[in-house]
């Protein structure tokens, strides 16, 4: 156990939720703050540099992308998990397309949201004790800083980018199946759907390749899931 307390910053108007997210976080030993407005949260985030964010969606003043957004510009790779009280994929996709890394919808069990938040500090110790770069193409990809660099652009990378990035690497040349990703990444088999993988590869494309509708690094396995040809 860290000595250090894990700060968790929760971004949400509903007292009801906030109350109970706060105690028992509070008695699993992280240290909580909230905000029950979108900018208010935005500002502690920048402020206080909490260690993971759990921002709601709606919110009275700014919605929860937006809030997103804004952390996201200043910094690349707290892990944020967003709440929806909707179910619509469509949400879910926009939600990670501003830099959400997992999201859980309303109503939901408080003991889930804290075993991915327990799931994300566990990944986050791991990755302290590994190497520092990957080479992906022309890319290097910096594991610790959370930054990929082609050419002379550094893209900031999102936790799960990392993770992900990592996970088809140790397994270069070799599928590597969505349920396997979702398993090993998220931590949770019942993580609502493969969309999910299919979305941060897309992004990932973005930044790896040359040319992201002809990959030639971050490869499908059509039925399966990817394949890294580093
Ligand atoms: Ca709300």
């Amino acid at each position: 156990m860290n000595l250090v307390r894990k700060k968790i910053l929760i971004i949400e108007d509903e007292p009801d939720i906030v109350r109970g997210l706060r105690d028992s976080l509070e008695f699993e030993g992280f240290e909580v703050m909230s905000a029950g407005e979108g900018r208010e949260g935005v500002r502690l985030a920048r402020e206080k540099g909490p260690d993971c964010v759990v921002l709601d969606l709606m919110l009275p003043d700014v919605n929860g992308y937006v809030a997103c957004e804004e952390i996201r510009g200043f910094n690349a790779v707290v892990p944020i998990i967003m709440l929806t009280a909707r179910s619509q994929e469509a949400d879910k996709i926009r939600g990670l397309e501003v830099g959400a890394d997992d999201y859980m919808t309303k109503p939901f069990s408080i003991g889930e949201l804290i075993a991915r938040v327990k799931a994300i500090f566990r990944r986050l110790n791991r990755l302290s004790v590994q190497e520092e770069l990957l080479r992906i193409g022309n890319c290097e990809v910096n594991i610790k800083k959370h930054t990929l660099t082609k050419g002379r652009k550094a893209h900031p990378l999102t936790f799960y980018e990392v993770e992900l990035l990592k996970l088809l690497h140790e397994r270069a040349e070799q599928p590597v199946s969505r349920d396997e990703i979702l398993d090993k990444i998220w931590g949770i088999q019942a993580y609502p759907t493969n969309r999910t993988v299919d979305n941060f590869i897309v992004k990932l494309r973005r930044k790896v390749e040359d040319d992201h509708k002809q990959p030639k690094h971050i490869l499908t396995v059509y039925g399966y899931g990817y394949k890294l040809a580093p």
